[in-house]
């Protein structure tokens, strides 16, 4: 039996006044996949990533989402900005507001939610940070935060845009062991759209292509042996 779905895109354009950027996509996302969004700039990785957030109404077609992922929990990375990167907060305040969307309309946050907060920047290694501010850490350091602050919200997905751009090679490298290992221990399922491909494919078991006037999605290894994905094979050998 397959996994379940989580995200089912059927015969989808997505776009801005009128205007596509994508047609007829069908594309399905399951419970544990770790699926990569690859294409050119410009091609509408961001795009889709605002359509399966349920930010960007498709123009034709349906993205129906399970109802575990109502109520914004999906845990989101977005490409982060200049301003954010001096955000003048502390480390457990930016993974704390990862729960904004379960608190209703408390003011305070729960102890459950203290806790959870807690146990993500445990998980991500960056307990002792906690009282620091978060303008003053490295980029590495930051996306840690940042994925701990999406952490929070998901409650089985996680959807990153561009998530090592302005990471040095090490930092980059322990992002992505870290979404390995959530991915295969937690079964949190991954979509992340980035351009360093040949790192990325290790980890991803689907890619998703968009092409000028095609899509490709399958296995990686489909992928690399494709027109699309052979040019990676060739840099990688
Ligand atoms: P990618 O993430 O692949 O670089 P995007 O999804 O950001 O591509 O952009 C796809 C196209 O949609 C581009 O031509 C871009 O100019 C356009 N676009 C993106 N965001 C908006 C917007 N908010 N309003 C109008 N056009 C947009």
């Amino acid at each position: 039996m397959k996994p379940r779905e989580l995200i089912v895109c059927r015969d989808v354009s997505l776009g801005y006044e009128g205007q596509s950027v994508l047609t007829h996509l069908d594309l399905t996302i399951r419970a544990g996949d770790y699926l990569c969004i690859v294409g050119d700039n410009g091609s509408g990785k961001s795009t889709l990533l605002r359509g399966l957030l349920g930010l960007l109404a498709p123009q034709q077609g349906e993205i129906w989402r399970a109802g575990e992922l109502r109520r914004g929990a999906v845990g989101y990375l977005p490409q982060q900005t200049r301003a954010q990167r001096d955000f003048p907060a502390t480390v457990s305040e930016v993974v704390l507001s990862g729960c904004l969307n379960g608190r209703g309309m408390r003011f305070f946050y729960s102890g459950a939610q203290k806790s959870r907060a807690l146990m993500n920047m445990g998980k991500l290694g960056i307990l002792e940070l906690k009282d620091q501010c978060y303008r003053d850490l490295s980029g590495g350091q930051q996306q840690r935060v940042l994925l701990a602050r999406a952490l929070c919200a998901a409650s089985s997905l996680l959807i990153l845009d561009e998530p090592i751009t302005g990471l040095d090679p090490a930092a980059a490298q322990d992002l992505y062991k870290i979404l390995s290992y959530l991915n295969e221990k937690e079964g949190m399922a991954v979509v992340m759209v980035t351009h360093d491909l040949k790192t990325a494919l290790r980890g991803a078991r689907t890619v998703l292509h968009i092409g000028r006037s095609s899509y490709f999605c399958g296995t990686a290894a489909d992928y690399l042996a494709s027109p699309q994905g052979r040019r990676f094979r060739e840099e990688e050998a």
